[in-house]
């Protein structure tokens, strides 16, 4: 299978070189040529597949043979095995025809674990294969660098540094980057927030020329393909366990660079029926807006008590931009250009198709709060403020309550204490208070840190890079 840019201008790519590619060099994203798709009976007829099994059929068509069955089930199966739920993706039922799918059960406790772990392991075949060493770098507003940390600590041919705004992320998102202490691992704490890490990133990834002969660099954020690809498995898993294909389902997704929901429309593309799909939003709202009244315009960005949905620009968005604008990348060019000025408008009827499939919603944090607060005291389940925001959006925007309506719930709520805390404070009389964190994890704040602050300016950042790459 070969992989195009959304721009158009940029050569084609095997499965292998899209891992290693990050953007493409006309500064689009890659997506498959074609997608696969699957008709009612054969995902029917995956019924009861293990977690894994059902991966390896969903992923294997767009390896196309690049790497033999046999290597991927076995990535596949080391990538979850870490997860520490059965399910790997468990059902919890919170209303009458809601669930919340879990997916914060892997070594961070958020869902980029789905993606990441999976990620490692691929990466480290790859490159094994080749005899290649890399450099992987990303920029994260809390839960990337965890998981990529994660996925990566181990692999001998893989150095990483993953960027994090400096004092914009939770103290156990921090803890979990910085007290992986190991000789390939590097955390960046930059003096600026993380559109300004992700600047820094992108404009590495454009010129490399500061890295050590025979050197590239490597994308894990969410505009790495292979990511997206492990995501669009849960909305299979999911949809099976409750009846699909042969009933639709709708999913409410909490939504930064529009990966996770992203995967979701792909899930729809390949054949699984969805009826709707929710983009849920904090009050970094440019995809509501984008959505709801075509206002796509950048905005200041406003810290939350979801930070990981801290954003002002939703870059996987280009990739449906993609599909809505008849898959012409000279179409995409020009309205990114018109965007650097910062805004642009869809035309009507690439905005007519969107609607079709989404919905969106906005929350801000005292509504964030409100909702942990009366979910809890309704059914004693303890949502993490990113899933609330989610949950709330599901019950807003729900256009058919017979259709079964799934929760993404993408992160652990431990991950979030300043947010349950106050959601404590909302509701005096219950029994509401600070969940622990999971036993693997009950001594991370007595961890050593590691960690450099560097000021916001690309020469830093790339030099302390070389020096470290250096020896
Ligand atoms: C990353 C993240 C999101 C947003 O996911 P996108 O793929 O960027 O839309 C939501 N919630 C949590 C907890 C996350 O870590």
């Amino acid at each position: 299978m070969k992989f195009i840019s959304t721009r158009g201008d940029a050569p084609a790519l095997s499965f292998e070189e899209v891992v290693l590619a990050g953007l493409a060099s006309d500064g689009g994203l890659y997506v498959p040529e074609r997608l696969p798709s699957f008709s009612k009976e054969q995902i029917a007829s995956w019924a009861g597949l293990s977690y894994q099994e059902l991966a390896f059929n969903i992923i294997q068509p767009f390896i196309d043979g690049e790497i033999e069955d046999q290597d991927l089930r076995e990535i596949i199966s080391k990538a979850y095995c870490s997860f520490r739920h059965d399910a790997i993706a468990p059902l919890i039922q919170t209303g009458h025809n809601e669930w919340v799918l879990e997916l914060f059960q892997g070594p961070t406790l958020a869902f980029k674990d789905f993606a990441l772990q999976f990620l490692g392991h691929l990466l480290d075949f790859i490159l094994a294969k080749r005899n290649q060493k890399v450099v992987v770098m990303g920029a994260t507003s809390g839960d990337t660098g965890s998981a990529a940390i994660e996925g990566c600590r181990r692999c001998e041919n893989i150095d990483i540094f993953i960027l994090h705004p400096n004092n914009r992320v939770s103290e156990v998102q921090r803890r979990q980057m910085t007290t992986v202490i190991a000789d390939n691992v590097f955390n960046i704490a930059l003096e600026g927030n993380f559109d300004d890490c992700q600047n820094m990133v992108k404009a590495s990834f454009r010129d490399q020329s500061f890295l050590p002969d025979g050197r590239q660099l490597v994308a894990v954020n969410s505009i790495n393909w292979a990511r997206i690809m492990a995501q669009i498995v849960y909305y299979f898993y999911s949809s099976l366990a409750l009846g699909g294909p042969h009933r639709s389902v709708s999913y409410s997704v909490p939504t930064g660079n529009f990966g996770d929901i992203f995967a979701g429309y792909l899930a729809k593309q390949m054949g699984l029926p969805i009826e709707q799909l929710i983009i849920a939003t904090n009050s970094n709202d440019i995809l509501h807006r984008c959505i709801s009244e075509n206002d796509h315009s950048k905005q200041s960005l406003h810290q939350s008590l979801s930070p990981s949905m801290d954003i002002m620009v939703s870059s996987n968005f280009e990739r449906l931009l993609f599909d809505l604008y008849g898959r012409d990348g000279s179409e995409i060019q020009r309205l990114m250009s018109e965007f650097e000025s910062g805004e642009m408008s869809l035309s009507e009827s690439a905005l007519h198709d969107a609607r079709e499939t989404f919905s969106s919603f906005r929350l801000d944090d005292d509504d964030t709060i409100e909702l942990i607060s009366s979910v809890y005291s309704n059914t004693e389940y303890l949502l993490d403020p990113h899933t609330a925001i989610g949950v709330a959006a599901a019950r807003a925007k729900c256009r058919n309550p017979h259709v079964p309506m799934i929760c993404l719930a993408t992160a652990h709520p431990a991950k979030f204490p300043d947010a349950i805390e106050l959601a404590a404070k909302r509701s005096p009389n219950s029994k509401l208070s600070e969940p622990k964190l999971p036993s693997h994890m009950s001594d991370l704040f007595e961890r050593e840190e590691r960690f450099t602050v560097i000021k916001d300016d690309i020469h830093a950042v790339q030099s302390f890079i070389a020096e470290q790459l250096g020896t």
